[in-house]
């Protein structure tokens, strides 16, 4: 008998969790097992926030001082690399399932839920073998998971209500890489956030996240995202606390059924599913996937991608004109300040030397140029700068571009707070004196060849 009603109960209880919005179902089960919002103790030194995200102590605090910073308008660039650091390479996130704790079911929903991240992206998720970096399914205080590699084994804390396979593609995408899709630099124009429906001290889950912290990969704000928490998320009276700008989509947020076409499409750049696919530019939204076919949005939320036909660019013997980029790939919004390529021909471009030819290529492939430590130390890229210098070349407002990108350190263009490369000068000093009498010619020719 008490069977029966065992399994009607877990029944009940999973069939309940099915209909419900993520983030109410991650606050149930929170709230079912005891933990709290925001969660913090000097020994664990580890902070929740937005329900389920953990954070080190330290982290949280340097993420509070570049909110600040940003709201002052300071900006800072260091962050994105750390946060690149925090990819899983080589694509590959081992994992682990603590012993004797999920159901035959729960295993299931796990499994399902890897497999649906293994389908739709270059993801692979091999049983941890020995390796340091690897998640790790576990029961725990609520649902709750890093966000992007720790470096170490991290939990993905599955509480009972959360061991369902929506959810648990939620968690993973967290240990992927991705924060709440309502968190998102630019969210001010897709969702508003009610303060007088927040319950009192609760607000911090709805800070927008700096944009240095935030790579969007061009991917538009996206209503539909396993990410994307509910309409009465930390509400304190049942009233809405994000209201959706588009109005059609008020009743939409939050009931995900799995990873959307644009969550789908984010992992894909991200890790660069199609890095070694030929070229094409695909319709609309599309993207070019791991089987290099282009993929396209069905609109249905069930089964959110479809193969669909791209075009593509020409790539006989001679590299693609630096002066006709892709239109879709073009970065278009301010939030993308990563490090890392910003338009998917940068590979391609770089193998062709145009990262030492083309201004474009400095400022938006830092990634194959193998610039990002740009970021955080202001050097020298051109040789002859001293000289260049000395002749008074560095003002000189033809050469101002080039002289900014390639001898920043040498003619004091570093931003404040950058440091001077590990020399503390430029690389002409490393320079033979005979070099320096083609620098003017070479420059000249950069110029033009751009
Ligand atoms: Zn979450």
């Amino acid at each position: 008998m008490m069977k029966i009603l065992g399994c009607a109960l877990i029944f009940a209880l999973v069939f309940k969790t099915e209909s419900m919005s993520i983030d109410t179902a991650i606050k149930n089960a929170n709230e079912n097992s005891m933990a709290y919002d925001l969660v913090s103790s000097e020994s664990s030194r580890i902070v929740r926030k937005e329900y389920d995200i953990l954070m080190t102590l330290d982290e949280y605090i340097e993420e509070e001082k570049e909110r600040m910073e940003e709201k002052m308008g300071k900006r800072k660039k260091r962050k994105a690399i750390r946060d690149t650091r925090r990819r899983w390479p080589s694509n590959t996130i081992p994992y682990e399932i603590a012993a004797s704790t999920f159901s035959s079911s729960a295993l299931n929903e796990i499994n399902a839920a890897l497999n649906e991240w293994r389908t739709q992206t270059c993801l692979t998720f091999p049983q941890r073998n020995g390796e340091a970096a690897a998640i790790r399914f576990q029961n725990g205080d609520g649902c709750s998971s890093f966000v992007g590699r720790t470096g170490s084994v991290q939990p993905i804390s599955l509480a009972n209500g959360c061991r369902v396979r929506r959810i648990i593609t939620h968690e993973i995408g967290h240990a992927v890489g991705y924060w709440h899709e309502q968190s998102r630099p630019d969210r001010g124009g897709f969702v508003q956030i009610i303060e007088d429906n927040i319950a009192p001290g609760l607000q911090f889950n709805f800070e927008e996240l700096p944009t240095s912290q935030v790579n969007t990969f061009d991917v538009p704000y996206d209503y539909l995202s396993v990410m994307h928490y509910g309409a009465r998320a930390f509400s304190v009276n049942n009233g809405i606390t994000v209201r959706t700008i588009d109005q059609s989509f008020q009743n939409r947020i939050g009931n995900a059924p799995g990873l959307s076409f644009r969550d789908i499409k984010l992992a894909n750049l991200m890790y660069n599913c199609a890095g070694s696919c030929p070229a094409q530019n695909c319709p609309g939204e599309g993207f070019v996937g791991k089987d290099c076919r282009c993929k396209c949005p069905t609109g249905d939320p069930n089964n959110p991608v479809q193969n669909c036909q791209g075009t593509p660019v020409a790539t006989t013997t001679s590299a693609p004109s630096m002066s006709t980029t892709p239109p879709t790939t073009t970065p278009t919004t301010p939030s993308v300040t990563e490090c890392g390529d910003m338009n998917r021909f940068c590979g391609f471009w770089a193998q062709f030397g145009f990262c030492s030819r083309s201004r474009y290529m400095m400022m938006n492939c830092k990634q194959s140029c193998n610039k990002c430590n740009a970021a955080r130390v202001c050097e020298d890229m051109g040789n002859s700068c001293s000289w260049l210098r000395d002749n008074g070349l560095c003002d000189n407002r033809f050469l101002r571009n080039y002289m900014e990108n390639s001898c920043a350190a040498t003619c004091g263009f570093c931003e404040a707070g950058q440091l001077l490369d590990a020399n503390g000068q430029s690389g002409a000093s490393k320079v033979g004196s005979a070099t320096l009498l083609f620098a003017l010619p070479l420059v000249m020719l950069i110029i033009i060849g751009m």
